[in-house]
């Protein structure tokens, strides 16, 4: 099943469906425009009932990590709908190359393509060390560069969101800029004009800062933890809908963070465990590049707008020095503990741990490090919420609504 895998080949590319599931809203919707123009047919998942869960509790192992169970849901669910011609689609899922179960999902999908009847779908493993061959997935040059500054301007758009929505003074203008700047963003993504890091984020920091806002004093809620369990809006049972309602801004650090962290880990895995050291060199020039491009992007919003711009993600790396190694790499690793300390210098000291079940990483970093960042930040409010199957969402968001009224508490004390 590892090795026998069905092959995407050249030919499936003219004319295959491929399934992919959504986990950032704004970002795959940047990215679906890049990859429609370079030939790829891409259906993000967007579907979220219960079935889907249904569907992952018999499809996978009832002992693996959740949003694998998700993502397998999903895909057996979309086949089963009758929507898609079966002889010509097939399903594609990221695998980090790294020692957590993101490494395996495609295994465990295609076990369950094959015991659902779907064994002639092509489940394409797409990683960037390379570690399955698909010969009709070769991304070109021009295709990268395209995502990468797709995924660098999703990352602003969400970071003024975020900051902006829970103050609208107009109910959903902060919506119709954001699909306005989606559009923007879509037709500005050529190969010419992508790299005007300055012309493009001023654009769409103006845009956002042209939203009138009424700012009243909310609690700031930072959401961390698993990738998915982050920013799927399935995965967490629609986390930041539900912090807006209850009146709080919330704060997430953007996707290429989580790319800057991979890189650092090849450049820790080279001093470390004398593994590649042309894959440090490498990482080390992407991650400088990247900096430069996060930190022109923060300048446009210190300049044009009256927001505060998130820290650059060299000082954040930082911050985990005083609790945990760098060699902590598994699942979100110490990223998960940067960010926490990050939320909290920027005010944001309430904090939601987003924890799947089954996942033994996220668990130890997560956990194992709050009792040391509330020792040394008393103010810190933190609370885990684990995401699985059984939980339910009252309970969930029970949980949460007690972490705010402390917050509120706080406040007054
Ligand atoms: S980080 Fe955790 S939840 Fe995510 S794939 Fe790895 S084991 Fe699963």
């Amino acid at each position: 099943m590892s090795y026998n895998y069905k092959v995407f080949t050249k030919e499936m590319k003219k004319d295959y469906t491929i399934l992919v599931p959504n986990m950032l809203p704004i970002h795959f919707k940047v990215l679906d425009k890049v990859l429609k123009d370079n030939g790829f047919n891409i259906e993000f998942l967007e579907d979220d009932v219960n079935e889907i869960i249904d569907e992952g509790l018999r499809n996978a192992n009832n002992d693996i990590c959740y949003p694998a169970m998700i993502v397998i849901g999903q895909f057996i669910s979309a086949l089963k709908s009758g929507k898609y011609d079966l002889d010509k689609t097939a399903v594609l899922m990221t695998q980090t190359g790294g020692g957590c179960r993101a490494s395996n999902y495609i295994h465990l999908i295609r076990k369950a393509l094959e015991n659902s009847g779907f064994q002639d779908v092509p489940a394409i493993g797409l990683s960037v060390s390379g570690i399955e061959k698909h010969p009709g997935l070769k991304l070109s040059p021009t295709l990268i560069v395209k995502a990468f500054y797709g995924v660098l301007y999703s990352d602003l758009i969400m970071c003024l969101y975020n900051k902006i929505k829970p103050y609208e003074v107009n109910k959903n203008e902060t919506d119709m800029v954001l699909e306005k700047e989606i559009k923007y963003l879509n037709n500005s993504l050529s190969i010419f004009n992508c790299f005007k890091v300055n012309k493009i984020s001023k654009h769409i920091v103006k845009s956002f800062n042209n939203i009138s806002i009424n700012k009243t004093d909310k609690i700031k809620v930072g959401i961390v933890g698993e990738i998915y369990m982050k920013y799927s809006r399935m995965g967490n049972n629609h986390l930041e809908e539900f912090l807006i309602k209850e009146n709080a801004e919330v704060v997430q650090s953007g996707l290429l963070d989580f790319i800057n962290y991979c890189l650092i880990n090849a450049i820790v895995d080279n001093k470390l465990y004398n593994k590649s050291k042309v894959k440090a060199i490498l990482s080390k020039f992407a991650y400088k590049f990247i900096l430069r491009q996060q930190n022109k992007i923060n300048n446009t919003i210190k300049r044009y707008s009256s927001f505060d711009a998130p820290e650059s993600f060299e000082n954040v790396r930082k911050m985990a020095d005083e609790y945990i190694g760098y060699g902590v790499k598994m699942g979100e690793g110490w990223l998960l503990v940067s960010n926490m300390i990050e939320l909290i210098h920027q005010g944001a000291n309430n904090i939601i741990c987003a924890e799947p079940f089954g996942c033994l990483p996220n668990h130890i970093v997560g956990r194992g490090a709050i009792r040391k960042i509330m020792d040394k930040h008393p103010n810190a409010n933190i609370v885990v919420i684990d995401y699985d199957p059984s939980q339910s969402k009252i309970n969930q968001e029970n949980r949460i609504k007690l972490m705010l009224s402390n917050a509120n508490l706080n406040i007054y004390l």
